[in-house]
């Protein structure tokens, strides 16, 4: 077979006594990306699924990992990619996004591809072209506390089938930043999942249950329960740092830091926040710091938060989610994400 990458090693069928007694002992074993191929009843058509592009984000290597142990044959064959398994091995294991000076490599899927991040990116493009899967999953954790849920770039009934599998929220938005849901664009349906926080026991079980759907059914691109509610969320839009911002998180404003955020700040994740709810602090002096844009591009932030003194409003009624309180992803990805409580589209004023 001509999947031969030298970025990423291809194994096929593994036997469950050759993966190791952890998770960690098999991403030893893995030694770096790799592509594990197991075999399904129907030889004639491909799933695909992918975890650990980020590096801190385990719980889908442990349902697969889990999964793997049991020998078993999906319905179909099933193409497995396993991403930044040297990030994860790094000391402490499953600590960091991407490596200090490496980019994140769920921000690497479109050119250019020159880097060792963007040419590992391009190698499982390749491979996905090649091998023609009916649909793709990517399993990731969110960096805060938090409910599961799908990202999309399409809402039409085979994404919503395959966010089904896992959750019940689906984000829908049509940002581009190089992440592999775009895949979507190949026409080939391709679901995020976010199945909650690395650190929380639910998330674990979140990616092996919907896994188990995903690599049963005989068909995933067909809603599995008719009695399914989606919630859907559309066109949300990121709260940027400016790369010089200072952002701490205390009970009380901290005057050495540009924005401070409330340690509790994540339970706003995906509840309703009204503009009277005081979401933490900015000095007036750093407002330029802050930067929201919508997916056209345009400058919407006074309509996203607005300042009253010192003090963080919401503009309007608000949904907030993946609200991180890891100050570097804040800053070097984005703060939260949020959407209007009534669904409409932010536009430029
Ligand atoms: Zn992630």
């Amino acid at each position: 077979m001509s999947l031969g990458s030298p970025l990423l090693r291809y194994w096929y069928n593994p036997a469950p006594d050759s993966l190791g007694h952890t998770v960690e002992e098999f991403l030893q074993i893995l030694a770096g990306p790799a592509l594990i191929h197991v075999p399904g009843r129907d030889r004639q058509r491909k799933r695909a699924l992918c975890t650990l592009l980020h590096g801190n984000e385990p719980s889908g290597t442990r349902a697969l990992f889990r999964w793997l142990q049991q020998q078993p044959q999906p319905a179909v064959d099933l193409l497995c990619f396993i991403g930044s398994v040297h990030t994860a091995l790094t000391e402490p294991p499953f600590f960091h996004r991407h490596l200090p000076g490496e980019r994140d490599l769920n921000r690497c899927f479109r050119p250019p591809f020159e880097d060792r991040q963007g040419r590992l990116a391009k190698a499982i493009l390749d491979i996905l072209q090649e091998m023609e899967p009916e649909s793709l999953i990517d399993i990731h954790n969110t960096s805060g506390m938090g409910p599961s849920f799908a990202v999309a770039m399409k809402q039409d009934p085979e994404h919503e089938a395959l966010a089904s599998l896992f959750t019940e929220r689906m984000l829908v938005t049509g940002l581009r930043l190089g992440a592999l849901f775009e895949y979507s664009e190949r026409n080939v349906p391709t679901v995020t999942i976010e199945c909650g926080g690395a650190q929380d026991p639910r998330a674990d079980e979140i990616a092996y249950e919907g896994l188990l759907r995903y690599v049963d059914a005989a068909e995933v691109l067909k809603p599995f329960r008719a009695d399914w509610q989606m919630e859907v969320l559309y066109e949300p839009v990121r709260l940027e740092l400016s790369e010089d911002a200072a952002i701490t998180y205390s009970e009380a404003e901290d005057v050495y830091a540009d924005i401070t955020l409330p340690p509790d700040v994540e339970r706003h994740n995906f509840g309703r926040v009204a503009p009277d709810q005081p979401l933490g602090w900015v000095k007036p002096g750093s407002w330029d710091k802050l930067k929201i844009t919508n997916p056209a591009g345009e400058d919407v932030k006074s309509q996203v938060i607005r300042l009253q003194g010192n003090r963080l409003y919401p503009a309007q009624p608000l949904k907030l989610f993946m609200i991180t309180t890891n100050a570097s992803i804040a800053k070097s990805d984005c703060l939260f994400y949020a959407v209007t409580d009534n669904d409409s589209h932010l536009m430029a004023q």
